[in-house]
């Protein structure tokens, strides 16, 4: 799932400050479960708004509405009647979401209500990890199912660097070292010898440094 998590209210306020009628617009996919830009999040967001525009004396309105993802055309295409009775939308979805609203409705500012930060999972009520960063070229198989890319703060492919200590990452006593974790999975696995392997250095032009990548499936193409 894209993880992402609200920006601070004032930051929202600022936003919004040119508008009369805005458009709160929630997610119901990643965003929900991440408990940042689901239905429940909208209608408390937007009563929030509201309530500091009462104590500033400002008018404005706000409707709100979540709609299944907003990544994909036809459920976007269900903001249209709202959309055209606000002078702003403002998204509650990730920022694919905040770019396709704004790609289908380009004569509306669409305004990004969360700050977009990984691909990962709940780990605990309340906690979210980053687990992958869609390097495009999986190496999962490689090291047992832990990826170093996203989870060493260095992105190191040959093991661990000299900061890993007790099993933790030298930025933090709370963040696991993805080598420690690799060494003890390829242990368990009984594939220790894949680490003798010197992998080469990374091709980054599938992560992205050779310019935003596209997905292209000739056979599902008309
Ligand atoms: S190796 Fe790349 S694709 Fe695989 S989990 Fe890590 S970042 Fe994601
Ligand atoms: S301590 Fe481990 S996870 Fe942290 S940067 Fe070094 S190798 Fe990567």
């Amino acid at each position: 799932m894209i993880i992402a998590e609200q920006k601070p209210l004032k930051e929202i306020r600022e936003m919004i400050a040119p508008y009369k009628k805005v458009l709160v617009v929630g997610c119901g996919t990643c965003v929900t479960v991440c408990l940042s830009g689901g239905e429940k999040e909208v209608g408390v967001l937007a009563s929030t708004l509201r309530l500091a525009d009462a104590v500033d004396g400002n008018e404005r309105e706000f409707v709100e509405q979540t709609i299944t993802r907003q990544c994909e055309d036809e459920f976007i295409e269900q903001l249209r009647g709202n959309v055209e009775k606000v002078d702003a939308v403002l998204s509650l979805g990730c920022g694919v979401g905040v770019q396709d609203i704004a790609a289908i409705f380009p004569e509306i500012p669409v305004l990004p209500g969360l700050n977009t930060t990984s691909f990962g999972r709940p780990s605990e009520q309340g906690v979210w990890v980053e687990e992958c960063a869609g390097c495009g070229d999986c190496i999962l198989d490689e090291t047992g199912g832990i990826c170093p890319i996203a989870r060493c703060a260095k992105n190191l492919l040959n093991g661990p660097c000299g900061g890993s200590h007790g099993g933790k990452c030298e930025i933090s006593d709370d963040t696991p070292c993805a080598w420690a974790l690799v060494y003890e999975r390829l242990g368990r696995l009984g594939k220790l010898k894949t680490l003798e392997e010197i992998k080469p250095a990374k091709n980054w032009s599938t992560a992205g440094h050779g310019g935003p990548r596209k997905m292209v499936r000739e056979d599902l193409r008309k």
